[in-house]
């Protein structure tokens, strides 16, 4: 069985556990077929833009814009290094932001062409008195200035559907795709936060994007998979191609529970995982 690995992240980003090298050694004890070194973009550019970015302790969740280089120059080295083990790919997680794609661009444009993939996801929302990050515990209790978690999840889908309509901002790969989840919160109208999910699916099939299936949240409180199978099933019908990422924040979560996750897709039908190089889609067979 042919496992890639596509989202993973290490200590360039301040909150996760080892170097590079240490989740590419790993990644080949582990047997895993490819390996994506995708970490955090940096938030700082946000700073020249109107969004409030040091609301959020940015610092802690991304490298800094003066270490972009280091970071595409060791994985580019790396992958000389280890050319024969494993097939290392290179790639950002970035966060979106509405209308900062411009502040964005100045800062990736001239890197897009270094990268086999672009994570995009959204963890940063408005909130009603400041920005907070809806996977970070320590802003848990901003929740409660929402009247319902489904707020959460329909500012959450109406963001993302932002970030997939938009015209500027480059990426291939939408990221755990219900996030909101991760604290054990589901949503309460369970209908209202699905449409919003089937809208933000058809925009996903539009633009032809891929969705990660991410096996981040079995190790969360929720304790399972992003997105959820009434979600995949819903993918699936839409025929929207999936691949598979652990988020590794420490090499012992590479690859995690992946043959537990093919099991799950195949029973849903799906036969084949997308495969990136140099921005290019293309499909490996499950068996
Ligand atoms: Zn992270
Ligand atoms: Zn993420």
């Amino acid at each position: 069985m042919v496992l890639e690995d596509y989202h993973t992240h290490n200590q360039m980003c301040h909150h996760a556990v080892g170097s590079i090298e240490d989740y590419i050694k790993k990644a080949i004890d582990k047997k895993l077929d490819l390996i994506g070194i995708s970490d955090h973009f940096p938030y700082e550019y946000l700073k020249s833009s109107s969004i409030l970015i040091e609301e959020v302790p940015y610092q802690e969740y991304a490298m800094s814009l003066n270490e972009v280089d280091l970071y595409l120059s060791s994985i580019q080295r790396l992958r000389d290094i280890y050319k024969n083990k494993i097939q290392l790919r290179v790639a950002f997680e970035v966060d979106y932001f509405k209308s900062q794609e411009s502040f964005l661009n100045l800062q990736i444009k001239n890197r897009l062409n270094n990268l086999d993939y672009i994570l995009g996801s959204v963890h940063i929302l408005h909130g009603k008195s400041k920005l907070f990050a809806v996977d970070d515990r320590r802003f848990l209790s901003m929740y409660k200035e929402y009247d319902s978690i489904d707020n959460i999840y329909l500012e959450y889908y109406h963001k993302l559907q932002d970030m997939i309509t938009s015209e500027e901002f480059d990426f291939d790969v939408v990221s755990h795709f219900d996030l909101p989840k991760k604290y054990k919160k589901r949503a309460i109208d369970k209908e209202l936060v699905m449409n919003e999910v089937i809208k933000t699916l058809e925009c996903v099939k539009r633009r032809d994007l891929t969705v990660e299936i991410n096996t981040g949240g079995l190790r969360k409180e929720i304790k399972e998979q992003y997105p959820s199978f009434e979600i995949i099933e819903k993918m699936y019908e839409l025929d929207i191609p999936i691949l598979l990422g652990s988020d590794a924040h420490h090499p012992n979560e590479l690859g995690y529970k992946f043959n537990k996750m093919i099991k799950l897709v195949s029973k849903i039908g799906y036969t084949k995982l997308a495969h990136f190089y140099k921005r290019k889609r293309t499909f490996i067979e499950i068996p």
